[in-house]
């Protein structure tokens, strides 16, 4: 209830709504993403532990990914959902790096707690972090190595740094998958001078349980997980014709509502007659432009496909739009929306076309494909949770590998690249004074937060560690020091080969700046749910933890 100046009373909220103000609401809101953050924390690194994830309906999921880990929480209040974006964008823009930025931003977000308890003013904090942020931008690209696309070995490095934290077996496994993504990555680059392009959306990774990981195979093609839609067509065909057609081989129902009136039996056989003549001359229009495997994305009357397989050709319906697109990157194909278009000139060409039984489920395989801008590769694996770390896995490779093919830059892992640039921010700091002096001090030592957490997860002293890593840095040619956590040791990262992408450490800095700054700068937090939602806005029980409502 609010008054005016004479002292009327009115209603600005609703009943039930409540309202977190002012310091109340930076200091719960800090809390919560703080509490997020510290959630994926201890995933961080190779000798991360796991998560077990139970769904409502019972489904287990166990995984390390920091972005699966948060997605699958299904968190309520608006700031944890604010820090779950992070990792959502992290995933999207380069794929890995994904429990960094959430920690990062955990820290910053910690940090400039304590910055507004000495009374610094949340906009001095956000610029401060601002410009630590672009600071270290300039210090990153500086500090980053060159890599070339055709360098398969640090390539491989990369691939398998990123996969590394995910339990998916022994180091001969995981080398396996990082040669399939780098061979992946290798297929579908585009080069147009330097310029390096890599769509990863054009990387299938179609899964299906059963067997090992070692079977998971790299196919110059698409899987397509369907199968062939008539008993009597070919199950494989080679130096395939392949057509795409957006068109449903069928007779559609007319729209308004039209009636044929039938009245003899006469009148209905010339109907069934007629019919059966246009589903014919579909098929007819397809064998004639010499295609023998046919994806239709719509559906195919029985009629059709009987005469398509009389004809010989293989059909498959009901493909997926998404495979589709990827079937015509993969064998030139181009899709056609109307049979009378269709010619030759449009039909694409794979080596190999053939429906194979996996574990009692029938798929195509359609390979062999003459470089292919549209690839797969089959992840096998013996359990639903097995296949679906792998997939996670190789997700982070892909990433990873694109970024670096990209941006053609490099930076050392374990902790080393955070300590250095923690290190030049704090000179940077002293250089730019005044109340952004102290923000950018916060921004440097919630960087250091990977190290830190890379030396306990090990089992190391952090603080020990830290203070050891510092003096190695400041050392001429300090800047590859990190944390070697299979020796718990420090060591030189390049020796071991733990190397990162640059664009990964530039968007998780950037993303983690951006949401901690969107968090400090509400000062008001107005929940209009009802009473029955809980404590505070959003319905969580304020600065509780997330997930721990009522
Ligand atoms: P993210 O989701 O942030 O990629 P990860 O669990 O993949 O999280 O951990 C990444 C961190 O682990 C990076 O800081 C990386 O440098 C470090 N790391 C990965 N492999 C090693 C290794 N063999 N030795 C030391 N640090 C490693
Ligand atoms: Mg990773």
């Amino acid at each position: 209830m609010a008054e005016n100046q004479l002292g009327q009373q009115y209603m600005i909220l609703p009943e039930g709504a409540s309202r977190l103000l002012g310091k109340e609401a930076q200091r719960t809101n800090i809390a919560v993403g703080y509490a997020v953050a510290s959630i994926v924390r201890t995933t961080l690194g190779p000798k991360g532990m796991d998560k077990m994830l139970v769904s409502e309906l019972g489904d287990i999921i166990i995984t390390n990914d920091g972005a699966t880990i948060l997605q699958e929480m299904n968190v309520e209040h608006p700031i944890a959902k604010i820090m779950v974006e992070i990792a959502k964008t992290q995933d999207k823009e380069v794929g890995d790096g994904t429990t960094s930025a959430v920690i990062i931003a955990g820290e910053l977000l910690k940090n400039a707690g304590s910055l507004l308890e000495q009374g610094i003013p949340p906009a001095a904090i956000i610029k401060g972090y601002e410009m630590a942020r672009q600071k270290s931008t300039e210090i990153l690209e500086g500090i980053a190595g060159k890599i070339d696309i055709n360098d398969h070995d640090k390539l491989l490095k990369i691939a398998l740094i990123a996969m590394g934290s995910k339990n998916i077996g022994s180091m001969d496994t995981k080398k396996l998958l990082a040669k399939l993504a780098l061979q992946a990555i290798e297929q579908v680059a585009e080069k147009s001078g330097n310029k390096v392009t890599i769509d990863r959306d054009f990387i299938k990774l179609e899964k299906k349980e059963g067997g090992s990981i070692e079977e998971t195979t790299f196919i110059n093609g698409v899987l397509i997980d369907k199968e062939v839609s008539h008993p009597g067509m070919p199950k494989s065909i080679k130096n395939a014709s392949i057509a795409l057609l957006d068109v449903a081989l069928e007779i559609e129902k007319t729209e308004t509502d039209a009636r044929i009136e039938i009245t003899s039996p006469e009148q209905m056989q010339s109907f069934l007659a007629q019919e059966e003549k246009m589903l014919k001359a579909m098929a007819d229009k397809i064998a004639k432009s010499k295609a023998n495997v046919v994806f239709v994305q719509k559906g195919i009357d029985d009629v059709a496909q009987h005469y398509l397989a009389k004809a010989g050709i293989m059909a498959v319906r009901r493909a997926k739009k998404s495979d589709m697109e990827k079937l015509a990157k993969a064998t030139g194909a181009r899709l056609v929306t109307s049979l009378d278009d269709l010619t030759p000139a449009d039909l694409g060409f794979a080596g190999m076309v053939e429906e194979r039984k996996i574990s009692g489920e029938q798929m195509v395989f359609v390979e062999k494909c003459k470089d292919p801008k549209s690839v797969t590769i089959f992840v096998r694996g013996g359990a639903k949770q097995t296949v679906d770390e792998v997939e996670r896995a190789l997700t982070d490779s892909l990433g990873a590998l694109a970024s670096t093919a990209e941006s053609g830059k490099y930076v050392t892992g374990g902790g080393s690249t955070e300590i250095d640039v923690a290190l030049k921010l704090r000179d940077y700091a002293t250089d730019v004074g005044g109340r952004e002096q102290l923000a950018i001090q916060a921004f440097a030592d919630a960087l250091e937060v990977v190290p830190k957490t890379l030396a306990d997860s090990s089992g190391m002293d952090a603080i020990d560690t830290l203070v050891q890593l510092r003096s190695k840095h400041k050392g001429a040619s300090g800047k590859v020091y990190g944390i070697d956590v299979y020796t718990n040791s420090i060591a030189d990262m390049e020796k071991p080969g733990v190397i990162e992408p640059l664009k990964v450490k530039l968007q998780a800095l950037s993303s983690a700046t951006e949401a901690s700054a969107a968090i400090l700068r509400i000062d008001d937090m107005i929940s209009s749910k009802g009473r029955g939602g809980g404590g505070g806005p959003g319905g969580m029980p304020q600065g509780g933890m997330p997930g721990a409502e009522d």
